[in-house]
């Protein structure tokens, strides 16, 4: 037996089993063993068998006996049936569909049975419970089971259970796999000096604590270890991204801050101080030869856009090195069309001074800045044409959608890349922005998802971090209200004011949780008409409403949105897609179904929205429950000063798991655990970097290379 062995190749596996452990992401044996119990049943709740009834949860222990496997009478279902006997009684065991169990238990051992009390025509039997074989029979179950000497595992592990696949099951191909001495072979890719600074439990003893822990504080340095390995892994990976893009070459772009003040001071405004910061930062980042990978965070409003804007001006009014005419170039990839088509329109406010052209690239379509006929406007032109000037170098910034990283486009002096809302790029696009070609563009990514800091490091640890954490002067304070179920029809009322002075109103559909993604944008698009409905029947007849959600075509969704920006609409229903910097001035208003489904950083995002224009603005967050934690949550919105302690707060509350758990960032539950733990996230930070440092390819560390290359592919920060 090898770790890498597949299950299928190694036990009888049932088609429908198959099927389950596919979904579970298991395959190998060593997936299995990665396959951790969420938590630990206890033995301190054994019961004896007299007195047990109809509908129990129980443990017993006792020696079994009349083990046969039968065929169901009628259903012929294959099954294996048994006894199990206490001092003080004796009970029927049934396990459907697990004929194989029958086989595996020896008459008259002893075993621990957990599991539901069912009820045949008065006959009490245990329906597939849990079995284990255990060495000793505890003596006088009860009390004395915990009294010295006793070598019953007083913990047992309870699995995740998938449909085909039982915890019961999972433990016992765990088992078999901890006889065939599998362990002794395994190898610990920690190395030895870092589980002895951290007091971490090796590899192998780790496998044995966190399966079958004989008490709590096993199972948890066994988590402990696995939770830092986990990041620690992240982190080398993230941390050898980064010191091989930083060897690789890059255009210089040598501006000084003087330079760029001079388009700066064409800004409506003055600079923020973290815009001034950041902008130094990046022209410093410029001057090195090797490319910059920065990320800037910064709430929604707080101004990217003109941080993206000054720096991709050094690049613009920066010559191809050799050349006395051109610029370099600029990519700046954003998710959406609207978001591109916004983009490419406050660039050209920023750049029509300049003799330069820009240009959009979508799904839907190409547009290039001047036109020919009309200096002030753009003009629609030609994918070809486009693919022409961007390759020749006549294009001096393209903005766009993920179209901007087909192969078909390419640059002539790429040599800087910004992406916005950068979460919503997988790792791969974000990639292909900056192919490595002689020379790799510096890149500057952008995000307002305001994430917990040490979820930032573990993630982003291959980029250096700006941050924007201050709003620029004379931002309107949003009015954020809690309404709960009974004061809806008040909070529609105060809202029907605000729309008879002639303002606009957003309501966004709560999130629907709903694995199969196609599935889920049906259900969305379904209570996005339906509230729509409902809205104009029962609340606002007198106004126009229009609803935008992503089953919608692009240009569908643009349509709305102008009609939305024009005022012919007065309220748009919408799902969390609007969430994407979309900016309407004179939208103040903002309804968020469902709020305690969303993060609160989510929360935060989306009340952005009605942050831009000069009216006063108002969240409305519409709760469906009101338990004193869900209010106490959605309270943090009222305090809070910004983003990111929305993010700390739903850490600490809620968790990572559930916030931003395996379905976002292929992280682990258990990982996501430890990113509470600051501390241990810097440790394994600061580990790998030392490692990284001393040995950047990792040749002297073969059993991490080994590790990262197979377990990093499976982490995909989405
Ligand atoms: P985000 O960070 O969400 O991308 P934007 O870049 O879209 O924010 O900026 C939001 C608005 O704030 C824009 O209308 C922009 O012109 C304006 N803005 C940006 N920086 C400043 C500033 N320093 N002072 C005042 N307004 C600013
Ligand atoms: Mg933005």
């Amino acid at each position: 037996m090898n770790l890498s062995d597949r299950l299928t190749d190694t036990f009888r596996i049932l088609p429908a089993q198959a099927v389950a452990l596919k979904k579970i992401g298991v395959d190998t044996i060593e997936d299995l063993l990665y396959y951790f119990p969420t938590r630990y049943g206890d033995t301190a709740k054994v019961t004896h068998i007299s007195t047990l009834s109809k509908g129990d949860q129980a443990v017993v222990f006792g020696q079994i006996s009349g083990l046969k496997t039968s065929k169901g009478y009628r259903s012929k279902i294959p099954m294996s049936e048994g006894f199990v006997e206490d001092e003080t009684g004796r009970m029927k065991i049934v396990w459907f569909h697990q004929a194989y169990l029958a086989k595996m238990l020896v008459e008259g051992s002893f075993v621990r049975v957990e599991g539901k009390v069912s009820d045949r025509k008065g006959d009490l039997y245990f329906s597939n419970p849990k079995i284990e074989p255990v060495t000793k029979l505890p003596i006088g179950v009860g009390d004395s089971l915990f009294g010295e000497g006793s070598d019953v595992h007083t913990l047992y592990p309870v699995y995740p259970e998938t449909r085909g696949v039982s915890s019961n099951w999972i433990f016992h191909k765990i088992q078999t796999i901890f006889s065939s001495k599998i362990l002794d072979t395994i190898e610990d890719p920690i190395p030895k000096e870092i589980r002895d600074k951290y007091n971490l439990p090796t590899l192998r003893t780790a496998l044995v604590w966190i399966h079958t822990p004989q008490k709590e504080s096993d199972a948890e340095a066994a988590r402990k270890r696995f939770a830092f390995e986990e990041i620690f892994f992240i982190q080398l990976d993230k941390q050898k991204t980064k010191y091989e893009f930083k060897e690789s070459n890059a255009f210089v772009i040598d501006k000084s801050i003087e330079d760029i003040n001079k388009f700066i001071d064409r800004f409506p405004f003055k600079a923020t101080e973290g815009q001034k910061k950041t902008i130094e930062d990046i022209l410093t980042d410029f001057r090195r030869g090797h490319p910059m990978a920065r990320l800037l965070e910064g709430d929604v409003g707080s101004g990217k856009t003109a941080v993206a804007a000054a720096t991709a001006y050094a690049a613009t009014t920066s010559r191809p090195k050799g050349q006395n005419f051109g610029t370099l170039q600029t990519a700046y990839m954003v998710p959406t069309e609207i978001l591109a088509q916004q983009h490419f329109e406050s660039f050209i406010k920023y750049f029509k001074h300049m003799p330069i052209n820009i240009a959009l690239i979508t799904g839907s379509g190409c547009r290039k800045f001047p036109s020919k006929v009309n200096p002030d406007g753009w003009t629609d032109i030609s994918r070809t044409q486009l693919l022409k000037w961007v390759a020749s170098g006549e294009i001096s910034i393209l903005i766009g959608t993920h179209a901007l990283i087909q192969k078909s486009v390419k640059f002539k002096h790429l040599a800087f890349a910004i992406i916005d809302e950068q979460h919503r790029f997988g790792t791969a696009q974000r990639q292909k922005l900056v192919q490595k070609d002689a020379l790799v563009p510096h890149l500057l990514s952008m995000t307002a998802t305001p994430i917990p800091r040490t979820l930032a490091l573990t993630l982003y640890g291959d980029l250096d971090l700006s941050l924007l954490d201050q709003m620029p002067e004379g931002r309107k304070q949003i009015i954020t209200e809690i309404v709960l179920p009974g004061q809806r029809k008040n909070t529609y009322e105060q809202i029907r004011k605000e729309l008879e002075a002639g303002r606009q109103l957003y309501i966004i559909c709560p999130r629907i949780d709903e694995p199969d993604p196609d599935k889920e944008t049906a259900i969305l698009a379904k209570s996005v008409k339906e509230e729509a409905k409902r809205v104009k029947k029962k609340i606002f007849p007198e106004y126009e409403i229009g609803i935008l959600h992503s089953k919608m075509k692009p240009s569908e969704k643009e349509k709305i949105m102008l009609e939305f920006k024009d005022k012919k609409l007065d309220i748009l229903v919408a799902t969390s897609v609007v969430e994407v910097g979309v900016n309407v001035e004179n939208a103040s208003l903002i309804i968020i179904e469902g709020a305690e489904r969303f993060g609160l950083a989510q929360l935060h995002q989306l009340r952005g929205r009605v942050l831009r224009g000069t009216h006063q603005p108002y969240c409305f967050v519409f709760a469906e429950t009101k338990t004193d934690k869900t209010l106490e949550r959605l309270r943090a919105l009222k305090t809070a000063k910004n983003g990111f302690e929305l993010a700390e707060f739903d850490l600490k509350q809620r968790g990572g798991g559930e916030l931003y758990g395996r379905k976002q960032w292929g992280i682990s539950d258990l990982a996501m655990e430890a990113i509470k733990n600051i501390k241990m996230v810097e440790a394994a930070r600061t580990e790998a970097t030392k490692i990284i440092e001393s040995d950047p390819k990792l040749s002297k560390h073969p059993n991490l290379k080994l590790y990262i290359e197979t377990k990093g592919q499976k982490i995909h920060f989405e």
